[in-house]
């Protein structure tokens, strides 16, 4: 006896087979206007912070640091609680307790973080309300002011230290919040440890572009350009203790990529 395939079941097999081709690789370019690709989640976007109120965070960020406490940071020297002041919706930098990181580690992100040197500024160039955002703990976008005062280029507020100078000095007054807007895809490393892409950081310093997808050498060291070590894909973010008292206000992030 010879069995007959049944044209009817053989294309519903054949559909099913397109169906899951479908669902297991979705098509990597869609038609112009198609009304089937997915539709991007809503979010709320929050709002813009003013002189003396910061805004609010866009409703799928992760609140860093809200103006209360720094339950979400601990201290770089011992892991225990961060020993910054907190006071009036704002951290300070109470030097010799060290720096802070979050609990949390980040990889690629979208980072806000809203900054203030102090006011009647103090010292120069270096020593001027410095402090530092360290992404991974290892590349530090510069916190300096810079407003009316030199130092190297590439250690002026929003430079990636030691490395790249930002695009223009776009600093506000000591004593004005200033808000930096941050894009970093993190390194990605081979199972070899080998580096397969170097980290990318762009960098919006009071609404002005200051570093354009600008490519890291490597981690920021002192008087130091060292090459890149393997780490994790994630690590914690961190603020710098320079001894100076600089504050911190509205910290959030968005966990962008892989992350997401
Ligand atoms: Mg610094």
């Amino acid at each position: 006896m010879i069995i007959r395939p049944v044209p009817a079941l053989i294309a519903v097999a054949a559909l099913t087979a397109l169906a899951l081709t479908t669902l297991a690789q979705p098509p990597k370019e869609w038609a112009i206007h198609d009304m089937n690709r997915p539709q991007p989640k809503v979010i709320d976007p929050g709002t813009a912070s003013t002189a003396d109120r910061p805004g609010r965070p866009p409703s799928d960020a992760i609140v860093l640091f809200d103006g209360k406490d720094l339950s979400r940071w601990r201290a770089d020297k011992d892991g225990g609680p961060a020993g910054w002041k907190v006071e009036n919706g704002y951290m300070e930098v109470v030097k010799g307790t060290g720096g802070i990181h979050t609990e949390q580690g980040f990889g690629d992100v979208q980072l806000h973080v809203e900054w203030r040197t102090p006011t009647p500024p103090h010292g120069e160039g270096q020593e001027r309300g410095n402090s530092g955002v360290f992404l991974m703990g290892l590349y530090e976008v510069q916190v300096l002011d810079s407003h009316g005062s030199q130092t190297y280029p590439d250690g002026q507020a929003s430079a990636l230290y030691g490395q790249s100078p930002p695009l223009v000095n776009a600093t506000r007054a000591a004593g004005e919040w200033q808000t930096y807007n941050i894009i970093f895809h993190a390194p990605r490393f081979g199972a070899d440890g080998a580096l397969q892409r170097p980290a990318r950081a762009t960098v919006i310093l009071n609404g002005v572009l200051v570093q354009d997808n600008q490519e890291l050498t490597g981690p920021t060291a002192h008087q130091a350009r060292p090459p890149y070590k393997a780490h994790a894909a994630k690590l914690p973010l961190g603020l710098q203790d320079h001894g100076d008292p600089v504050r911190f206000r509205n910290v959030w992030v968005r966990e962008l990529g892989e992350g997401r």
